[in-house]
């Protein structure tokens, strides 16, 4: 094996290093190993009880009238993740095609869209009208407002009772950190804060944004009171598979109305040809509890081998896990760019190049990007990127596999070794 590696470019040492990190998260790995056989198994039971055979596969053009094999798929995912109805489609473009046509589906003008987590991601800014942009919610009247998170991470409960008024049609709650320094919330304290906003207004509509949540726990939001979930299949649910879409699961009239908004009003979920894409979205989904698995502990890999070389990891390498995302403090320029470097030289696509700082929309510093995807933009599969500022942190994730997860943070620690960076004690 050691042989291999070297024949990759990683030295004895750095292998017998990550070797010994490894062989310390026995325990760890048995308890992943556990959750996914969970939700093997829940998948798999929603693909028997709705009686998926091969006629599900076949694909359809045109208006897509009649698409059995896509209402099934639908099916599927309203009985894994537990709830009335799905939407899951190709026509939705990506983890922020999902949340927005939720938003703009359920909210009308004179109704307040509330945050209760702070800042949504980056590319829901320009959705909700944050960031003034044309076809936002704000350009259609409705309004906005968010409660921070408390300093340790606490939901700031005085703060979100205060800004629940009459008007505030649905709560959006963002499980993954993101690319921000806060936790990632848990399906149980998501459920928490749930029941205190219904609480206060038992009507109110709450959206859990899932995107790299999906099967990291046994259950997902919509199991602890979420109307809806949404997120990306070229994230968790697609398994690696599915080349484009998103989900939307949850209360069938929400549901519904999310359907008209995607198609038009009178047509809903009746129309959208699904292609020929449906035999990857199923697989993908079949295979999504065990791929997500792999990058849980990737994610895991990679927090004890930078944390044991004295860098900050969010979340620490002990702490549980809620999302697949591993944030790690690197302190230079340097040793971002030689982290991702490694990262790229690890994927099975593209491994020959050499990822470089650029600038990019939305963004006040240059980013770099390592990514060597069978999917574009993929961040299910091995990947990592980091803004080039202060502190300097990249964000990884992904992997289809943990080996191929462990190949490519061998790489990264080995390019940082190599750069004169630290030293391997
Ligand atoms: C990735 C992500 C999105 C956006 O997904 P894209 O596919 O990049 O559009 C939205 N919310 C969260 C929490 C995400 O992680």
């Amino acid at each position: 094996m050691q042989k291999l590696y070297e024949s990759m470019g990683i030295s004895k040492e750095v292998y017998e290093y990550s070797e010994k990190i490894i062989a310390s998260l026995k325990s760890r790995f048995d308890e992943i190993d556990e959750i996914a056989e969970y939700n093997q198994a829940k998948v798999l039971i929603a693909m028997q009880k709705n009686k998926v055979d091969a006629n599900c596969f076949s694909g359809s053009t045109g208006y897509g009238y009649d698409d059995t094999g896509r209402d099934t798929l639908e099916r599927v995912y309203a009985d894994a993740f537990g709830t009335e109805a799905a939407l899951v489609r190709p026509q939705l473009d990506c983890g922020t095609h999902a949340p927005a046509d939720t938003l703009a589906a359920n909210l009308l003008p004179g109704d307040e869209l509330l945050s209760p987590v702070g800042r949504p991601y980056d590319t829901l800014e320009e959705v909700i009208g944050i960031r003034p942009s044309a076809c936002s919610l704000a350009e259609y009247g409705v309004s906005y407002d968010e409660v921070e998170l408390l300093p340790g991470g606490e939901f700031d409960f005085e703060g979100i009772r205060r800004k629940i008024k009459p008007n505030t049609k649905l709560i959006t709650i963002q499980r993954s950190k993101g690319y921000a320094m806060r936790p990632t919330l848990s399906c149980e304290r998501i459920g928490e804060l749930i029941s205190f906003c219904k609480s206060i207004k038992p009507d109110v509509i709450c959206m859990v944004d899932n995107c790299y949540g999906e099967f990291v726990q046994r259950y997902e939001p919509s199991s602890f009171g979420a109307d809806m979930i949404v997120g990306s299949l070229i994230k968790n649910p697609g398994g690696g598979l599915a080349p484009i879409g998103g989900y939307i699961a949850g209360r069938r009239d929400l549901v519904e109305r999310c359907g008209y908004r995607l198609s038009a009003p009178g047509l809903g979920q009746e129309v959208g040809a699904s292609l020929d894409v449906k035999r990857s979205l199923y697989q993908g989904f079949f295979l999504a509890p065990t791929v997500t698995a792999g990058a849980v502990k990737g994610a895991i890999f990679a927090a004890k081998l930078y944390e044991s070389l004295g860098f900050e990891v969010l979340p620490a390498g002990d702490e549980p896990r809620f999302d697949i995302i591993q944030a790690v403090r690197l302190g230079s320029g340097e040793a971002l760019c030689a982290f991702c470097e490694g990262i790229q030289a690890g994927a099975p696509v593209d491994s020959y190049v050499k990822p470089t700082p650029a600038p990019m929309p939305g963004y006040d510093a240059d980013v770099i990007m390592a990514a060597g995807a069978f999917v574009q933009g993929s961040s299910i599969e091995l990947s990592a990127d980091g803004p080039m500022r202060e502190p300097y942190s990249v964000y990884f994730q992904g992997g289809l596999t943990f080996y191929n997860a462990k190949t490519g943070i061998m790489l990264s620690l080995q390019k940082i070794l190599d750069k004169g960076l630290i030293k391997l004690s």
